[in-house]
């Protein structure tokens, strides 16, 4: 069985304590990996802050090649890195409609490229006889990342790029159900960069509420759930550190009565199914106007049947396991409450018998809010679609909802799409396509969905502080 250490200080870090890391398609172990403890945050802490300093003089030019030199590292080790995602995470190497392993090591190669052409120059305000006034930005010190499982190399690098880029240290815990990927890539982007700007730790939620309670960090960078997350806000107030929360999402999708079914279904069906459903911004409830209700649910369904779903590693694959066991309990939870409550199951609904995580695509119709599967984020491949007739309401209905991450309006009419949009309470919203992000287009959520935004500028300003030095000349 393969093995995987911490990293801290540029040194591979083994503890007394391991855990396995599951194959979800499989549902068997396949790698060990050293389990950290409170301890080894400090250590983490310390390393990072030794590192500052240099890290964060250096010139931004120099940074700029050593990110530059990570992502062709990244590059080259492509093959190695697909591997292990989909080995820890189960998504497919291609996947459906190219959505696998091979785009989350080429967006995070991209992400990383990217990443170096933003910057944060210092601004001059005012440059009279009165005064001048000069606005910079500063590195805010040590940077923890904290990461989920769903897309755990792409949304570490959304974390660490942005702080590497600013001339922050970074200290790195992504979740134990998918730590290889991350380990692998700070062991890689360790031979490129000084000791102690970039370390990794693995642990729990013992680990977690060091990370927020360490006064000695200032800045926590959190993508995962809500409740995660409003725990880290609670212990970050010790020393006030800044946050990032990116958080879960209900995203709802409205499909108006002039769209062209056919036209749409491919895309509607990627914007709920990929990555398994597994997805912060999928779309997780589909409002579908009652005049074409059946020929969406008819379209789904036909390409639910069609999709090939199996381990990711083998060719053809478009669709994995889920990531893990509880993940799969909550979607068949969801889904029994759901056709328990007056649902009418049209695909799908049954676990594969045999081994790992496997759901298969499930469409579930004649739901409404007030059912868990609507109200809650499933997380997973099964979609309630809702029927609704006047659009009003339903605009009123998809504000309802405590997330804020996305939403989605699916019409041939962009000024009437664009001005539905508007009325969305999200932080970010999709005409005619759902989910879909970009480097220098900012991403992030309201409500509950989370506090701040990642990408582009300013996503880059959140890993600063703002210093104003004013020099009088009267
Ligand atoms: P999670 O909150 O269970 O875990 C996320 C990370 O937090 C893991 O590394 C975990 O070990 C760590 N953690 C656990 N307890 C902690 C604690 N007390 N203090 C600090 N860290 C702790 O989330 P998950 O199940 O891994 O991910 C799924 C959730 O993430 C979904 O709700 C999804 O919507 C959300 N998500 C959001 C986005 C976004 O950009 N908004 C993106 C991806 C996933």
């Amino acid at each position: 069985m393969q093995q995987f250490t911490m990293l801290i200080d540029g040194q591979k870090v083994s503890s007394e304590k391991t855990f396995k890391v599951i194959n979800p398609a499989l549902g068997k172990p396949f790698a060990e990996c050293a389990l950290g403890s409170p301890a080894d945050v400090d250590l983490a802490v310390k390393a990072a802050r030794k590192a500052f300093p240099q890290w964060s003089q250096s010139s931004e030019e120099s940074r700029i090649e050593k990110m530059l030199a990570i992502a062709a590292l990244l590059e080259q080790n492509m093959p190695e890195m697909m591997q292990l995602i989909t080995q820890e995470n189960g998504k497919p190497l291609n996947g459906f409609n190219g959505i696998g392993s091979g785009m989350e090591v080429g967006g995070s190669i991209a992400w990383t490229q990217a990443t170096t052409s933003f910057s944060l120059p210092s601004k001059i305000i005012q440059d009279n006889d009165e005064a001048k006034i000069e606005v910079h930005r500063k590195p805010l010190g040590v940077v923890a990342s904290i990461t989920p499982w769903n897309w755990p190399l792409l949304i570490a690098i959304w974390h660490i790029m942005p702080a590497l880029r600013t001339g922050n240290t970074v200290i790195v815990k992504p979740s134990p159900y998918t730590p290889l990927a991350t380990i692998r890539f700070v062991e890689l982007a360790n031979t490129i960069l000084p000791p102690g700007v970039l370390n990794v730790i693995t642990g729990n939620a013992d680990v977690g509420n060091a990370i927020s309670s360490h006064p000695d960090i200032n800045k926590i960078v959190f993508t995962g759930s809500t409740a995660t997350g409003k725990q880290i806000m609670s212990l970050a107030s010790t020393n006030l550190k800044r946050l990032t929360l990116e958080l879960g999402g209900n995203d709802a999708g409205i499909v108006l009565p002039d769209v062209d079914v056919e036209k749409i279904a491919n895309e509607l069906f990627l914007s709920c199914f990929h990555n398994n459903g597994q997805t912060c911004a999928c779309l997780k409830r589909l409002y579908v106007h009652e005049s074409i209700y059946a020929d969406v649910c008819a379209a789904l369904v036909k390409i639910a049947k069609e999709v090939v779903v199996g381990n990711g590693l083998d060719e053809g694959v478009e669709i994995g396991p889920l990531q893990n066991k509880a993940q799969l309990d909550k979607v068949i939870e969801l889904t029994n409450d759901a056709l328990a409550n007056g649902g009418t199951l049209l695909v799908g609904g049954q676990v594969r018998e045999g081994d790992g995580y496997f759901f298969p695509p499930t469409i579930i119709a004649d739901i409404s809010d007030g059912t868990r599967l609507v109200d809650e984020e499933q997380f997973g491949p099964v979609l309630p679609v809702i029927k609704y007739s006047n659009v009003d309401d339903v605009i009123a209905i998809a504000n309802k909802n405590e997330c804020g991450l996305g939403g989605s309006i699916w019409s041939s009419d962009i000024a009437l799409a664009t001005t539905l949009a508007s009325k969305l309470e999200t932080g970010s919203v999709w005409i005619n396509e759902h989910g879909a992000v970009q480097p220098d287009a900012p991403f992030g959520g309201v409500k509950q969905s989370g506090i701040g935004v990642e990408f582009g500028l300013l996503g880059l300003e959140e890993y600063t502080s703002v210093q104003t030095i004013k020099t009088s000349r009267r």
